[in-house]
């Protein structure tokens, strides 16, 4: 295996956007006078110590270290709002400030937010140059939930989306599949290529968690697009044996149709057990089991072009050990790290694939069979 298959794009200045404070998910003040404040809930702490363990394990020596970049105003206009983007920059330049839903920036977030969305571009690039075969953009802040004109769900810039229109324009690559097993839903990818159906996108995430009323099996694109979204909202609870499920009957099933020229993974890694705002019971080794799934089919369908974008994860505590396990199974290099957590969550009740989740799984088979 060569030592350079995988590409890793960090950029210390990601961990510097700073939200302020939070009572949970919720930014601000709601809870002072009443509960102490705490940093916010997206801190750089989990994604730091996720780079952390990648250079003490052992891991970054055997991959590439991709230079980032700050992406430019014209990439981010690709697709967000001038209005939007105007307004990110001018909170950054200040105080700070609320620049959607529950999307709070500090001072320099907006130049934070762009090496966000350019370390996303370089490693498409790497991909596509031929460099890596792959690539994990370690990046914060993530970019799922946000829309063409506003921030939401801590997402600023729609990295990936911004990445998807990027090999567009300048690669000339038209077929693209996004797979977002983040544990919410990816409104975001979703709404820029709802007419489109080139861009295949799958989200697979808790049953209306966030954002609400959004993700539902029923939205399968519009138009021309119709059939090119896929949403498989997952019951709260769900374990390894569902997401396995949900992958092997219906994700990969519907890459293998579809066919991309490259593919995109929305790296969530809050679908752990482990994680204060998701519900759903993953560990490690569910992390590893569905990357070596999602990359073998990608080397099968597109010569490995697999670009991941670090999307949620607040246990900083156990994002490491998912990140690293997905990210050796990507370079096919194991540290021999041990998840001290792997023994009292494999076993766990709820693991195995139940009934009720498998309704869910077999209906989202029947739409795309
Ligand atoms: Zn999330």
């Amino acid at each position: 295996m060569s030592s350079t298959r995988t590409g890793l794009v960090w950029d210390e200045r990601c961990m510097w956007h700073d939200s302020g404070t939070s009572t949970a998910a919720i930014p601000g003040g709601l809870g002072i006078g009443v509960v102490q404040p705490e940093p916010f809930i997206d801190g750089p702490e989990p994604k730091r110590r996720f780079h952390n363990l990648l250079q003490v394990s052992g891991l970054a020596a055997h991959l590439r270290a991709i230079p980032s970049r700050p992406a430019t105003e014209g990439e981010v206009l690709r697709w967000h709002d001038p209005d939007y983007v105007k307004l990110v920059r001018e909170a950054s330049a200040g105080r700070g400030g609320e620049v959607g839903e529950l999307t709070p920036v500090g001072p320099g977030s907006y130049d934070f937010a762009l090496v966000s969305a350019g370390s996303c571009l370089v490693a498409v690039e790497a991909v596509l140059d031929g460099v890596v075969r792959n690539a994990f953009a370690l990046v914060r802040p993530p970019g799922h939930h946000a829309e063409r004109d506003q921030g939401r769900g801590f997402c600023v810039f729609g990295n990936i989306v911004l990445a998807v229109l990027h090999v567009r324009a300048t690669r000339g690559i038209r077929r693209v599949a996004v797979v977002d097993w983040d544990v919410h839903h990816g409104n975001g990818t979703e709404h820029a290529f709802y007419g489109d159906p080139d861009v295949l996108t799958v989200s697979i995430h808790q049953d209306n968690l966030y954002p609400l009323f959004s993700g539902a099996m029923t939205d399968r694109g519009e138009g021309e697009g119709l059939g090119a979204n896929l949403n498989i909202p997952l019951p709260p609870g769900s374990g390894t044996g569902a997401y396995l499920a949900a992958m092997d009957r219906v994700v990969l099933p519907l890459l293998r149709a579809f066919q991309p020229e490259m593919v995109f993974l929305a790296a969530g890694f809050d679908a752990s057990a482990y994680d204060p705002i998701g519900r759903m019971l993953l560990g490690s080794e569910s992390y590893r089991a569905l990357a070596r799934l999602l990359v073998d089919t990608v080397d099968e369908l597109c010569e490995g072009r697999l670009v991941a974008c670090q999307e949620g994860g607040y246990s900083s505590m156990y994002v490491p050990f998912c990140g690293l396990a997905t990210i050796e199974e990507m370079s096919g290099v194991r540290t021999g790290v041990a998840d001290p957590m792997t023994l009292l969550l494999d076993e766990i009740g709820g693991q195995e694939l139940q009934p009720h989740q498998e309704a869910v799984i077999e209906a989202a088979r029947q739409l795309i069979a």
